[in-house]
Protein backbone atom coordinates (compact mmCIF):
# COMPACT_ATOMS: atom_id res chain seq x y z
CA UNK A 1 0.00 0.00 0.00
CA UNK A 2 1.30 3.43 -1.03
CA UNK A 3 0.70 5.64 1.83
CA UNK A 4 1.37 9.02 -0.11
CA UNK A 5 -0.51 8.85 -3.55
CA UNK A 6 1.09 11.00 -6.26
CA UNK A 7 -2.15 12.76 -6.37
CA UNK A 8 -5.08 13.02 -3.85
CA UNK A 9 -5.29 13.69 -0.32
CA UNK A 10 -2.21 13.52 2.31
CA UNK A 11 -1.84 10.98 4.88
CA UNK A 12 -2.87 11.59 8.03
CA UNK A 13 -2.28 9.69 11.13
CA UNK A 14 -2.10 10.24 15.07
CA UNK A 15 -3.75 8.92 18.68
CA UNK A 16 -7.01 9.08 19.57
CA UNK A 17 -8.11 8.74 23.31
CA UNK A 18 -11.36 7.60 24.47
CA UNK A 19 -12.43 9.42 28.23
CA UNK A 20 -15.54 8.56 29.79
CA UNK A 21 -16.96 6.68 33.03
CA UNK A 22 -16.85 2.87 33.24
CA UNK A 23 -19.60 1.35 31.05
CA UNK A 24 -20.14 4.17 28.69
CA UNK A 25 -19.06 1.50 25.86
CA UNK A 26 -16.02 2.91 25.17
CA UNK A 27 -14.61 -0.64 24.56
CA UNK A 28 -17.65 -1.43 22.27
CA UNK A 29 -17.18 1.95 20.22
CA UNK A 30 -13.37 0.49 20.27
CA UNK A 31 -13.94 -2.98 18.47
CA UNK A 32 -16.68 -1.45 16.40
CA UNK A 33 -14.69 1.14 14.64
CA UNK A 34 -11.78 -1.50 13.93
CA UNK A 35 -14.24 -4.04 13.21
CA UNK A 36 -11.84 -6.45 15.57
CA UNK A 37 -12.53 -7.60 19.22
CA UNK A 38 -8.99 -5.73 20.97
CA UNK A 39 -10.75 -4.75 24.27
CA UNK A 40 -13.07 -6.77 26.14
CA UNK A 41 -16.48 -5.76 26.60
CA UNK A 42 -19.03 -6.42 29.99
CA UNK A 43 -22.08 -4.93 31.01
CA UNK A 44 -20.38 -3.76 34.83
CA UNK A 45 -18.31 -1.09 35.35
CA UNK A 46 -14.66 -1.26 35.54
CA UNK A 47 -14.07 -4.19 33.07
CA UNK A 48 -10.86 -2.28 31.13
CA UNK A 49 -8.29 -1.67 33.76
CA UNK A 50 -5.40 -0.48 31.98
CA UNK A 51 -5.05 1.62 28.25
CA UNK A 52 -5.09 -0.47 25.35
CA UNK A 53 -4.46 0.76 22.01
CA UNK A 54 -6.19 -0.45 18.53
CA UNK A 55 -4.91 0.82 15.15
CA UNK A 56 -7.25 1.72 12.29
CA UNK A 57 -5.56 2.34 8.68
CA UNK A 58 -7.14 3.36 5.98
CA UNK A 59 -5.69 3.88 2.68
CA UNK A 60 -5.38 7.73 3.43
CA UNK A 61 -5.14 8.01 7.36
CA UNK A 62 -3.86 5.72 10.31
CA UNK A 63 -5.67 6.47 13.93
CA UNK A 64 -4.19 5.37 16.80
CA UNK A 65 -6.48 4.81 20.02
CA UNK A 66 -6.18 4.59 23.23
CA UNK A 67 -9.00 2.58 25.27
CA UNK A 68 -9.09 3.91 29.55
CA UNK A 69 -10.07 2.27 32.27
CA UNK A 70 -12.82 4.99 32.42
CA UNK A 71 -13.02 8.09 34.58
CA UNK A 72 -13.70 7.67 38.92
CA UNK A 73 -12.80 8.73 41.92
CA UNK A 74 -9.38 7.17 43.19
CA UNK A 75 -10.23 4.67 45.90
CA UNK A 76 -7.81 1.66 46.66
CA UNK A 77 -4.59 1.25 44.70
CA UNK A 78 -5.67 0.05 41.61
CA UNK A 79 -8.37 2.76 41.18
CA UNK A 80 -4.92 5.23 41.31
CA UNK A 81 -3.51 3.46 39.10
CA UNK A 82 -6.48 3.23 36.65
CA UNK A 83 -6.72 7.20 36.99
CA UNK A 84 -2.91 7.13 36.51
CA UNK A 85 -3.66 5.32 32.97
CA UNK A 86 -6.08 8.31 32.12
CA UNK A 87 -3.88 11.10 32.64
CA UNK A 88 -0.75 9.49 30.76
CA UNK A 89 -2.95 8.50 28.14
CA UNK A 90 -3.61 12.36 27.54
CA UNK A 91 0.02 12.99 26.73
CA UNK A 92 0.73 13.39 23.26
CA UNK A 93 -2.48 12.89 21.47
CA UNK A 94 -4.49 14.15 18.59
CA UNK A 95 -8.03 14.16 19.76
CA UNK A 96 -10.15 12.71 22.78
CA UNK A 97 -13.67 11.37 22.62
CA UNK A 98 -15.23 12.11 25.35
CA UNK A 99 -17.92 8.81 25.62
CA UNK A 100 -21.42 9.72 27.85
CA UNK A 101 -23.91 6.85 27.79
CA UNK A 102 -27.33 9.02 26.92
CA UNK A 103 -29.54 6.41 27.86
CA UNK A 104 -28.51 6.47 31.79
CA UNK A 105 -28.98 9.94 33.25
CA UNK A 106 -25.49 11.97 33.91
CA UNK A 107 -23.41 11.65 37.14
CA UNK A 108 -20.02 13.08 38.64
CA UNK A 109 -17.45 10.97 37.05
CA UNK A 110 -19.01 11.57 33.22
CA UNK A 111 -18.24 15.60 34.45
CA UNK A 112 -15.15 14.27 35.55
CA UNK A 113 -14.51 13.02 31.63
CA UNK A 114 -15.16 16.79 30.57
CA UNK A 115 -12.67 17.46 32.88
CA UNK A 116 -10.07 15.79 31.65
CA UNK A 117 -11.32 16.95 27.88
CA UNK A 118 -10.81 20.54 28.99
CA UNK A 119 -7.12 19.99 30.84
CA UNK A 120 -6.22 18.88 27.26
CA UNK A 121 -5.12 21.32 25.08
CA UNK A 122 -6.15 20.00 21.70
CA UNK A 123 -9.62 19.26 19.98
CA UNK A 124 -12.74 17.10 21.67
CA UNK A 125 -15.70 15.21 20.38
CA UNK A 126 -18.45 14.28 22.40
CA UNK A 127 -19.92 11.24 21.50
CA UNK A 128 -23.78 10.26 22.94
CA UNK A 129 -23.85 6.91 22.80
CA UNK A 130 -26.49 3.99 22.73
CA UNK A 131 -28.96 5.75 21.30
CA UNK A 132 -30.65 3.07 20.12
CA UNK A 133 -32.25 3.02 23.41
CA UNK A 134 -33.02 6.71 23.62
CA UNK A 135 -35.76 9.21 21.50
CA UNK A 136 -33.84 11.74 19.37
CA UNK A 137 -35.32 14.50 21.38
CA UNK A 138 -33.56 13.36 24.41
CA UNK A 139 -30.32 14.11 23.69
CA UNK A 140 -30.80 17.58 22.95
CA UNK A 141 -30.95 18.73 26.98
CA UNK A 142 -27.45 16.59 26.39
CA UNK A 143 -25.89 18.27 23.91
CA UNK A 144 -27.11 21.57 25.77
CA UNK A 145 -25.24 21.03 28.63
CA UNK A 146 -22.20 19.70 27.34
CA UNK A 147 -21.71 22.26 24.68
CA UNK A 148 -21.74 24.37 27.77
CA UNK A 149 -18.91 22.99 30.26
CA UNK A 150 -16.51 22.43 26.88
CA UNK A 151 -16.15 23.84 23.71
CA UNK A 152 -16.54 20.70 22.25
CA UNK A 153 -15.70 20.64 18.44
CA UNK A 154 -18.22 18.01 17.90
CA UNK A 155 -21.45 16.51 18.95
CA UNK A 156 -21.80 12.86 17.26
CA UNK A 157 -24.79 11.04 18.62
CA UNK A 158 -23.84 7.32 18.03
CA UNK A 159 -24.60 3.89 18.54
CA UNK A 160 -21.88 1.33 19.31
CA UNK A 161 -23.42 -1.78 19.64
CA UNK A 162 -25.97 -1.22 16.50
CA UNK A 163 -23.01 0.54 14.28
CA UNK A 164 -24.87 3.44 13.96
CA UNK A 165 -23.32 6.66 12.75
CA UNK A 166 -19.65 5.25 13.35
CA UNK A 167 -18.18 5.86 9.83
CA UNK A 168 -19.70 9.46 10.19
CA UNK A 169 -17.01 9.44 13.15
CA UNK A 170 -14.36 7.92 11.65
CA UNK A 171 -14.40 10.57 9.17
CA UNK A 172 -14.74 13.18 11.63
CA UNK A 173 -11.87 12.05 13.45
CA UNK A 174 -9.69 11.36 10.22
CA UNK A 175 -10.46 15.07 9.37
CA UNK A 176 -9.22 16.49 13.09
CA UNK A 177 -5.14 14.36 12.57
CA UNK A 178 -2.51 16.06 11.80
CA UNK A 179 -0.52 15.10 8.41
CA UNK A 180 2.08 12.54 9.39
CA UNK A 181 3.30 8.88 7.87
CA UNK A 182 1.55 5.73 9.60
CA UNK A 183 3.19 5.49 12.82
CA UNK A 184 2.50 1.43 13.05
CA UNK A 185 2.58 -1.00 10.01
CA UNK A 186 -0.15 -1.43 8.03
CA UNK A 187 -2.30 -4.48 9.00
CA UNK A 188 -0.95 -3.84 12.93
CA UNK A 189 -4.36 -4.01 15.24
CA UNK A 190 -3.25 -3.79 19.14
CA UNK A 191 -0.21 -3.35 20.76
CA UNK A 192 -1.19 -5.82 23.25
CA UNK A 193 0.81 -8.72 23.42
CA UNK A 194 -1.69 -11.69 22.49
CA UNK A 195 -0.31 -13.35 26.02
CA UNK A 196 -2.55 -10.14 28.01
CA UNK A 197 -5.28 -10.29 26.01
CA UNK A 198 -5.73 -13.81 26.29
CA UNK A 199 -5.89 -13.29 30.21
CA UNK A 200 -8.31 -10.86 29.56
CA UNK A 201 -10.43 -13.01 27.56
CA UNK A 202 -10.43 -15.22 30.82
CA UNK A 203 -11.44 -12.44 32.61
CA UNK A 204 -14.23 -11.32 30.54
CA UNK A 205 -15.57 -14.80 30.59
CA UNK A 206 -14.84 -14.78 34.60
CA UNK A 207 -16.98 -11.82 34.80
CA UNK A 208 -19.48 -13.00 32.58
CA UNK A 209 -20.28 -16.60 34.40
CA UNK A 210 -20.09 -14.88 37.97
CA UNK A 211 -22.26 -12.25 37.74
CA UNK A 212 -22.89 -10.64 40.74
CA UNK A 213 -21.63 -13.14 42.64
CA UNK A 214 -17.42 -12.13 42.56
CA UNK A 215 -17.15 -8.43 42.07
CA UNK A 216 -14.09 -7.07 41.07
CA UNK A 217 -12.20 -9.33 42.90
CA UNK A 218 -10.69 -11.00 40.12
CA UNK A 219 -7.68 -10.96 37.96
CA UNK A 220 -5.78 -13.21 35.66
CA UNK A 221 -2.56 -14.23 35.22
CA UNK A 222 -1.25 -16.02 31.93
CA UNK A 223 1.37 -18.43 33.39
CA UNK A 224 2.28 -20.36 30.45
CA UNK A 225 1.82 -19.17 26.76
CA UNK A 226 2.97 -21.50 24.24
CA UNK A 227 2.91 -21.19 20.51
CA UNK A 228 4.95 -23.40 18.07
CA UNK A 229 7.90 -21.73 16.84
CA UNK A 230 7.14 -22.72 12.91
CA UNK A 231 4.50 -24.35 12.47
CA UNK A 232 3.16 -26.00 8.89
CA UNK A 233 0.25 -28.54 8.98
CA UNK A 234 0.75 -32.36 8.59
CA UNK A 235 0.16 -33.21 4.75
CA UNK A 236 -3.96 -33.61 4.53
CA UNK A 237 -4.49 -32.09 7.24
CA UNK A 238 -8.17 -30.26 7.14
CA UNK A 239 -9.94 -28.11 9.52
CA UNK A 240 -9.10 -28.47 13.40
CA UNK A 241 -6.21 -30.53 12.84
CA UNK A 242 -4.82 -27.94 10.65
CA UNK A 243 -4.11 -25.38 13.06
CA UNK A 244 -1.51 -24.97 15.80
CA UNK A 245 -2.02 -26.06 19.06
CA UNK A 246 -1.26 -23.54 21.88
CA UNK A 247 -1.03 -24.36 25.02
CA UNK A 248 -1.82 -21.81 27.61
CA UNK A 249 -2.26 -22.09 31.55
CA UNK A 250 -4.13 -18.88 33.73
CA UNK A 251 -4.41 -18.71 37.24
CA UNK A 252 -7.38 -16.45 38.03
CA UNK A 253 -6.88 -14.67 41.54
CA UNK A 254 -9.72 -13.94 43.83
CA UNK A 255 -10.00 -12.17 47.21
CA UNK A 256 -11.95 -14.51 49.43
CA UNK A 257 -12.33 -17.79 50.15
CA UNK A 258 -16.07 -18.28 49.31
CA UNK A 259 -15.02 -16.66 45.73
CA UNK A 260 -12.83 -19.24 44.75
CA UNK A 261 -16.32 -21.92 45.41
CA UNK A 262 -18.22 -19.19 43.09
CA UNK A 263 -15.90 -19.39 40.18
CA UNK A 264 -15.20 -23.50 40.37
CA UNK A 265 -18.99 -23.90 40.96
CA UNK A 266 -20.56 -27.23 41.87
CA UNK A 267 -18.29 -29.94 40.65
CA UNK A 268 -16.14 -27.76 38.83
CA UNK A 269 -19.45 -26.84 36.01
CA UNK A 270 -18.52 -23.01 36.02
CA UNK A 271 -14.84 -22.99 35.76
CA UNK A 272 -15.39 -25.44 32.56
CA UNK A 273 -18.08 -23.37 31.45
CA UNK A 274 -15.62 -20.63 31.65
CA UNK A 275 -12.70 -22.20 30.15
CA UNK A 276 -15.04 -23.49 27.39
CA UNK A 277 -15.90 -19.60 26.56
CA UNK A 278 -12.36 -18.49 26.91
CA UNK A 279 -11.10 -21.53 24.84
CA UNK A 280 -13.72 -20.96 22.01
CA UNK A 281 -12.87 -17.25 21.83
CA UNK A 282 -8.92 -17.70 21.84
CA UNK A 283 -9.08 -20.51 18.93
CA UNK A 284 -10.92 -17.69 16.85
CA UNK A 285 -8.31 -14.98 17.58
CA UNK A 286 -5.64 -16.97 17.67
CA UNK A 287 -6.48 -19.17 14.00
CA UNK A 288 -5.26 -21.91 16.54
CA UNK A 289 -6.37 -25.29 18.65
CA UNK A 290 -6.45 -23.86 21.93
CA UNK A 291 -5.28 -26.19 24.91
CA UNK A 292 -6.99 -24.34 28.11
CA UNK A 293 -5.61 -24.73 31.37
CA UNK A 294 -7.21 -22.80 34.32
CA UNK A 295 -6.25 -22.40 37.91
CA UNK A 296 -7.84 -20.86 40.72
CA UNK A 297 -6.18 -19.14 43.52
CA UNK A 298 -6.94 -17.20 46.61
CA UNK A 299 -4.93 -14.20 47.13
CA UNK A 300 -6.47 -11.89 49.56
CA UNK A 301 -6.04 -7.96 48.82
CA UNK A 302 -4.01 -8.42 45.80
CA UNK A 303 -5.61 -5.09 44.59
CA UNK A 304 -3.65 -3.20 47.38
CA UNK A 305 -0.18 -5.08 46.69
CA UNK A 306 2.95 -3.48 45.67
CA UNK A 307 3.28 -5.64 41.94
CA UNK A 308 -0.62 -4.70 41.22
CA UNK A 309 0.37 -2.48 38.21
CA UNK A 310 2.13 -5.60 36.69
CA UNK A 311 -1.33 -7.80 36.87
CA UNK A 312 -3.19 -4.66 35.54
CA UNK A 313 -0.75 -3.38 33.10
CA UNK A 314 1.87 -5.83 30.84
CA UNK A 315 4.05 -2.54 30.53
CA UNK A 316 5.13 -2.86 33.62
CA UNK A 317 6.33 -5.97 33.32
P1 LIG B 1 -16.76 0.77 28.75
O1 LIG B 1 -16.67 0.47 30.22
O2 LIG B 1 -17.02 2.22 28.53
O3 LIG B 1 -15.60 0.27 27.96
O4 LIG B 1 -18.09 0.02 28.24
P2 LIG B 1 -18.26 -1.35 27.44
O5 LIG B 1 -17.85 -1.17 26.03
O6 LIG B 1 -17.63 -2.45 28.22
O7 LIG B 1 -19.86 -1.46 27.41
C1 LIG B 1 -20.65 -1.49 28.58
C2 LIG B 1 -22.00 -2.08 28.27
O8 LIG B 1 -22.76 -1.21 27.40
C3 LIG B 1 -21.95 -3.42 27.54
O9 LIG B 1 -22.97 -4.24 28.06
C4 LIG B 1 -22.21 -3.05 26.09
O10 LIG B 1 -22.79 -4.10 25.35
C5 LIG B 1 -23.19 -1.90 26.25
N1 LIG B 1 -23.18 -0.97 25.08
C6 LIG B 1 -22.10 -0.38 24.53
N2 LIG B 1 -22.46 0.40 23.49
C7 LIG B 1 -23.81 0.29 23.38
C8 LIG B 1 -24.79 0.86 22.47
O11 LIG B 1 -24.50 1.61 21.55
N3 LIG B 1 -26.09 0.52 22.70
C9 LIG B 1 -26.46 -0.33 23.70
N4 LIG B 1 -27.76 -0.60 23.84
N5 LIG B 1 -25.57 -0.88 24.55
C10 LIG B 1 -24.26 -0.58 24.40
MG1 LIG C 1 -13.90 -0.64 28.61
Amino acid sequence: MSFRPESGPAFRSGFVTLLGRPNTGKSTLLNTLLGAKVSIVSPRPQTTRTRLQGVLTRETAQIVFVDTPGTHKPMSRMNEQMMKAVRVSLEGVDLVLVVVDASRPLNQEDEMAVDLARDFSGPGFLLLNKIDLVEKPALLPLIDHFSKRHAFQEFIPVSALRKENCTLLERKIIECLPEGPPLFPPDTLTDQPTRFLAGEIIREKVLYHTRQEVPYATAVVVEKFEEPEAWSPPPGAKGREARPLVRIHATILVEQPGQKGIVIGAGGERLKKIGEAARRELEFLLDARVYLELFVKERRDWRQQAGVERLIDWRHS
